[in-house]
């Protein structure tokens, strides 16, 4: 007979997924329910409503994607981008060139912007993209690049963009909940982020959130959104109509209460709170770190409180390191992606993995595998 599977208890500080509080797995292991019964529509609603405070939005299209970020990110592009649209797409790290990839499988006409890994977007290069590209109907960035621990300046990206008559598309999957994200104050128009990175949820839901400028730009298309399940036109029968609900795909209940109780310590805690603890918490790490000498990849003006990349030291073998963090210490820690990989380390302090206990006992596990 096969045995119930156990898992080890971990403490995660990688890019995701952050430790998941107690509190919101207790709540995923209460009773499921009808997804259509009227207490789930009630949860549904009051969970559209927390989102748009951790946006700090008012667009009444904000709730989660059934599905990972990823969906969240191909959810934004199937339906904003038509065949022969040109899309601005800002690329400095991993989930930049996945933008790019769903431009190009939406049928769109990319315009590449490129800045090295580790740097944030250049919002002159984005300006020079849109003069010679005055057509382009998109801009895309990543506000909080988590394959470098960049953060770049969304409110002057978003503000081009405004300039030039584009909508935007931001991915803010990292940053929701760690630092300031203000989708209504930048103009923002499309944004998707992730349920298990500052809020500290179980993997496996996006919330969305789009302005009424994209859902006039979606509802004006002439092709069909090439996506069965990801057709805003579609999914708002579900999400959208209060009282007269229908069917369209059965949403995962259970880990919707888990998505809840997150986000009702979200509330409790204050959203700048979170961002000042987030922020508190990588001050510790960072004093530590160069305590230890090592040194991070990005610049102190665009770093990433919850995602700090460090250079791995010379002569040093990283994923030996890694390996006996987890072993001996049940931590996890994140590697390098692409051009990265072999040469930093990626330590996340995201939601509730962002703790003065965490910090401390990530830095003495470091020193013992380092000495
Ligand atoms: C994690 C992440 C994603 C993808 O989210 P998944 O839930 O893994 O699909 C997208 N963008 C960024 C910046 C991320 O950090």
């Amino acid at each position: 007979m096969t045995a119930s599977f156990i898992p080890p208890q971990r403490i995660l500080m990688g890019p995701g997924p952050s430790d998941v509080p107690q509190r919101v797995l207790d709540a995923m292991a209460r009773p499921t329910i009808g997804h259509l019964d009227p207490t789930f529509v009630e949860l549904m609603e009051q969970i559209k409503a927390m989102l748009r405070m951790a946006f700090q939005t008012q667009n009444a299209l904000t709730f989660p994607v059934s599905a990972p970020g990823s969906a969240g990110m191909e959810m934004c592009f199937v339906n904003l981008v038509e065949p022969g649209d040109k899309v601005i797409v800002c690329r400095n790290g991993v989930f930049g060139g996945r933008m790019l990839e769903n431009v190009k499988r939406s049928g769109g006409v990319p315009v590449i912007v490129d800045d090295a890994w580790g740097t944030p977007v250049d919002p002159q290069k984005v300006r020079d993209a849109f003069k010679a590209n005055p057509d382009a109907k998109v801009l895309a960035f990543v506000h909080a690049e988590t394959s470098t621990g960049a953060q770049s300046d969304a409110a002057t990206l978003a503000k081009v963009a405004q300039e030039h008559g584009a909508l935007t598309i931001m991915d803010c999957v990292t940053s929701l909940g760690g630092t300031p994200v203000l989708l209504d104050a930048w103009g923002i128009d499309a944004a998707y982020s992730g349920s298990q990175k500052c809020l500290s949820c179980t993997p496996g839901l996006s919330p969305v959130s789009f302005s009424e400028r994209a859902i006039a730009r979606i509802k004006a298309r002439t092709t069909t959104v090439q996506s069965w399940f990801l057709d805003l036109n579609l999914v708002l029968g579900y999400w959208q109509s209060a009282g007269k609900r229908t069917y369209h795909h059965t949403a995962p209940i259970n880990p919707m209460y888990g998505l809840y109780e997150a986000l009702v310590m979200l509330e409790e805690e204050g959203l700048e709170n979170a961002w000042a603890r987030h922020r508190a918490m990588h001050e510790t790490l960072k004093a530590g770190f160069e305590a230890m000498d090592l040194k991070y990849v990005v610049e102190a003006s665009s770093r990433l409180p919850q995602l700090n990349a460090i250079c791995v030291p010379e002569g040093i073998d990283e994923a030996a390191i890694r390996a006996r963090l987890l072993s001996e210490f049940n931590l996890e820690i994140g590697a390098g992606l692409g051009d990265m990989a072999g040469k930093i380390w990626r330590i996340g302090l995201m939601g509730h993995s962002a703790r003065q206990e965490n910090v401390e006992y990530c830095l003495k596990a470091l020193k013992a595998c380092l000495s």
